[in-house]
């Protein structure tokens, strides 16, 4: 079935903006399909998805997340405890996604309706082989799910950044110093790149659904490439946001 609606939910002011930022970049980047944007309650009220179901997954994430199996993951860098403090909480992906299945009306569940909602709260899954949380900026699926604070803290800044910090004290700099130093070289929150970045991160969930289940792309540079580091997001999103020959082909069917 032809994908035809893009439907983009927000949950708090901050991502409404930068959801309606990116409606109006998506629609012209996809002509073809017909984007709106939501609150996140707009079909959730009949399905009793609130704030205490997020913060319900919270609490749930930080009894599963014991003392021993998220050492040094990015699940310890932040408070898990302190679940008042939305900026700093981490999130269980896969299990967000299941319950975020909730809010999807009947009638747009089909396939020709996509849709994706904006979190602002740090979504991680659990990888088995090293057993840490890693932050995930995007979850595929339905709903598809991005993380703002994931885009941030998920993809590696450059190495350099990670070395001077680490020797802040003997070289007499500041972190502050460092960050300004590197500010280019990934995103921050209120970056004016992170509107692209978030598209393009849209694109991929959409492309996950064109390509029966494979949203990203192994050729550097294009817009599906699985960015791990910072300046390869800002690049292949911001710089020099193209497709790559085998997509752009995906692409054009999509819109026939
Ligand atoms: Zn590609």
């Amino acid at each position: 079935m032809k994908l035809s609606y893009v439907h983009l939910y927000y949950s708090t002011l901050t991502n409404s903006f930068l959801s309606k930022k990116v409606s109006t970049i998506l629609q012209e980047f996809m002509p073809f399909i017909y984007v709106d944007v939501r609150p996140f309650t707009h079909h959730s009220q009949n399905n009793m998805i609130d704030d205490n179901y997020r913060d319900n997954l919270m609490i749930q994430l930080s009894h599963d997340n014991g003392d021993d199996s998220g050492k040094g993951s990015p699940a310890d860098s932040h408070n898990t405890s302190n679940n008042r403090c939305k900026k700093t909480e981490i999130i269980d992906g896969f299990y967000l996604q299941r319950i975020y299945s909730r809010i999807i009306d009947d009638n747009e569940s089909h396939l020709s309706h996509f849709h994706l909602v904006f979190e602002d709260n740090l979504v991680c899954t659990y990888d088995e082989i090293d057993k840490r949380y890693h932050a995930r900026p995007i979850i595929c699926g339905s709903p598809s799910i991005i993380s703002i604070p994931s885009i941030i803290e998920g993809p590696a800044k450059p190495k350099g950044y990670y070395f001077k910090q680490m020797l802040k004290d003997i070289l007499s700099i500041s972190s502050k110093e460092i960050e300004n130093e590197f500010a280019s070289t990934f995103i921050s929150y209120d970056d004016p790149r992170l509107t692209q970045v978030a598209t393009g991160y849209v694109i991929q969930a959409i492309f996950f659904f064109l390509t029966n289940g494979n949203p990203f792309c192994s050729q550097y540079p294009c817009r599906l490439f699985n960015s791990h580091w910072q300046e390869e997001l800002i690049y292949t999103q911001v710089i020099n946001p193209v497709l790559c020959e085998e997509h752009l082909q995906i692409f054009a069917e999509a819109g026939k």
